[in-house]
């Protein structure tokens, strides 16, 4: 086997291979991009180099530096993920050129696949079925017209060097024939430098259904049973499950023999996949062949109870095929959502930003989780915006659809859009459920998937202000002030009459809270409806008692804005100093402070009186001071910090009692 592996990738799939590797005891190195210095593949893998800056055509498509890499590390071999140079054949041409293994099929294989249409061609000699239409290197318009014509309608124009979903357009009839040429042509040439077009009838109500293939250095081939990826946006896949619901045995075992025999025919080597469309009729078509490892072969891991990476290694290395066709049993059923940076209400919009909070479910034999980033990183513009594979398991696929479910809830992420909400709609989904899967689930059953949000606002701001009021305690605990009255049992208390104003900010709306404290819990008015609540808080769960219900929560904070989650929604505010009329959001005038840095000066005193616009404390960051202020004639009732103490972003620096509370 081999010592030492090079990633040629980043993100999840980079983590994935080096989980890997590292159990089969091969040392594994890592490149990255300047955006990815601290990136979570960096850290795992043993070494590192730096590739270049962040734009992927300076560093992840840099072929040649990649070898230099190998050869400077010692790397016998090179996993190329999936994206990037994986299904690049000048780059699997090179490695051989330089005697380093390319963990993947030989560039021929590749090439042979590269172009819709040659694969097509390929195909129809392997006897593999194919959807009817016209995938011929003639691209005279006129032709191409009459071809359509043969067809019929509807039909797809596709691109021949396509991927991703680009490039395609769906033509009803013959008069919208021409201008769909020319821009599917356009986009075509633009995504992928060549215009060039295949026809294919539209099958209407198709489902996606793909197997994985490997084949060893000797033409041994197998599959690994199926996957179904027909739940799809844009022509890209949400949710993909193993096996293919309802997928009758002689289907699946027909379509595993026609991909095998599509992956002989170009004598592949190592792990493939074989697109198939899946025809309401039971009728099935070849689609195209990746010759990759696919974002989705962790489902197939999990009902074969194989490492597919491990079948790359050791096919890669000269082994035969690790188990023959009869040796493969599947068990159960696999789910995988794909969770991106994406706002699913703006057409999934990607989305960018720092994911301030990361909370993943608790993997176990059931829910594994896939992922590249951790806490505090950056979803860039750079690359692609998935945060992570989120893959359940269980016997059957209710039961596996309720897991999802349930670590769609557990997965919490704040400071950036995500899809959670989303796929946690689409999980639950009855027609889901009910398996009536098509490539058209999301836009046939968008009311379902998209439902208003019916959100109780005013209950919502009363546990945010429960917690707000049980974090400042801890705040003030985890301070060591014991003189602090929200160290104290009976802080408040002493006056008990008075109510302490607080005013949240929930989309456009401004929202007043009176909050009373009790002996065992906070009387909380909003907007004059009364809520009795009781809240404890570890760590970022409040365990709340709202009106006699008892329920569990999870909270996050960052600067001035809170964002509750619960059972897989989501509920933001800004937390508002009655007095303070900022206007704009200037750190002055929030007492958190506004990026990690250290306390240089504590200027006044607990118990002083101050008036709006003070200095109370000085911070210093980057190399600059921050001075925050008071936002409103009161007393200094707290100070969190003293001078010389490290403070990290958001955190309550100071407490100011407004003068009429006092
Ligand atoms: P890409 O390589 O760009 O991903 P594919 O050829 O893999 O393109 O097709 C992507 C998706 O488009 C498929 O999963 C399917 O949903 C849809 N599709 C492709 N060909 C057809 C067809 N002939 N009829 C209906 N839908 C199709």
């Amino acid at each position: 086997m081999f010592n030492k592996i090079l990633i040629a990738n980043r993100g999840e799939i980079a983590c994935r291979v080096i989980q890997t590797a590292h159990r089969m005891g091969i040392k594994c190195v890592a490149v990255y991009s300047e955006a990815d210095r601290n990136a979570r593949h960096v850290a795992m893998a043993d070494e590192a180099f730096l590739l270049g800056p962040a734009p992927s055509s300076e560093s992840y498509l840099r072929a040649d530096k990649i070898i230099e890499i190998c050869k400077q590390s010692g790397a016998q071999a090179v996993h190329p993920g999936y994206g990037f140079l994986s299904e690049n054949t000048g780059f699997a041409e090179a490695l051989e050129a330089n005697g380093i293994t390319f963990i993947g099929p030989p560039s021929s294989a590749i090439a042979a696949m590269g172009s819709k249409s040659a694969a097509k061609e390929i195909m129809s000699h392997a006897s593999v079925p194919l959807v009817p239409g016209y995938h011929g290197d003639d691209q005279d318009p006129a032709l191409l017209r009459v071809e359509a014509e043969k067809c019929g309608f509807p039909l797809l124009l596709k691109a021949v060097a396509g991927g991703g979903g680009k490039g395609m357009r769906v033509v009803e009839q013959m008069s919208e024939f021409d201008e769909a040429l020319t821009s599917a042509c356009r986009e075509a040439k633009n995504a992928f430098g060549n215009p060039d077009m295949l026809i294919e009838k539209y099958l209407t109500q198709p489902r996606h259904v793909e197997i994985q293939v490997f084949c060893d250095q000797d033409g041994n081939g197998v599959y690994l049973a199926e996957r179904d990826c027909s739940v799809q946006r844009r022509h890209q896949k949400v949710i993909e499950e193993a096996p293919a619901p309802g997928l009758p045995d002689e289907i699946r075992v027909a379509m595993g023999e026609a991909a095998v025999r599509a992956a002989q025919a170009i004598d592949y080597v190592g792990a493939g996949t074989v697109e198939f469309l899946y025809d309401v009729d039971g009728s099935f078509y070849f689609m195209e062949m990746n010759t990759r490892l696919q974002v989705e072969h962790p489902v197939t891991e999990l009902i074969t109870g194989q490492d597919l990476v491990e079948w790359q290694l050791r096919i890669a290395h000269g082994e035969g095929l690790p188990l023959q066709q009869d040796q493969i049993r599947i068990s159960g059923h696999a789910l995988e959502a794909r969770i991106y940076a994406e706002d699913p209400d703006n057409d999934f919009l990607p989305a960018t930003g720092t994911l301030r909070y990361l909370r993943t479910p608790e993997e176990n034999a059931h829910v594994r989780v896939d992922t590249g980033v951790v806490e505090g990183d950056e979803v860039s513009v750079y690359y692609d915006p998935m945060i992570a594979k989120l893959i359940v398991w269980d016997d059957n696929r209710d039961r596996a659809i309720a897991r999802m479910v349930t670590a769609l809830e557990d997965y919490r992420i704040g400071g950036l859009k995500t899809n959670t909400r989303f796929l946690r709609h689409l999980a639950n989904a009855q027609p889901f459920k009910d398996e009536d899967l098509d490539t058209g689930f999301i836009e046939k059953h968008r009311e379902l998937l998209f439902p208003a949000n019916n959100i109780d606002t005013q209950r919502n701001l009363a546990i945010t202000a429960a917690y707000l009021l049980e974090s400042q305690k801890a705040a003030a605990f985890v301070a060591g002030d014991p003189y602090s009255p929200f160290s104290r049992q009976n802080s408040w208390r002493m006056n008990s009459q008075y109510a302490r104003p607080m005013t949240l900010i929930h989309g456009d709306d401004s929202h007043d809270l009176r909050i009373l404290e009790q002996q065992d819990h906070y009387q909380i008015s909003v907007d004059g409806a009364d809520y009795q609540v009781s809240a404890s808080l570890n760590d970022d769960a409040l365990q709340v008692m709202i009106n006699g219900h008892r329920l569990t929560v999870h909270l996050f904070q960052h600067n001035d804005s809170i964002t509750l989650f619960h059972e897989g929604e989501q509920f933001s505010c800004e937390l508002h100093c009655e007095r303070f009329d900022g206007g704009d959001e200037s750190s002055e005038g929030s007492l958190t402070a506004p990026m990690n840095g250290a306390m240089v000066a504590v200027l006044v005193e607990a118990g002083q009186k101050v008036a709006a616009g003070e200095t109370l404390v000085v911070m210093e960051a980057m190399k600059m001071e921050h001075s925050i202020k008071a936002p409103c004639d009161g007393t200094v009732s707290d100070i969190y910090f003293a001078e010389g103490d490290l403070v990290s972003e958001g955190a309550q620096l100071i407490a100011v009692t407004p003068d009429e509370e006092a």
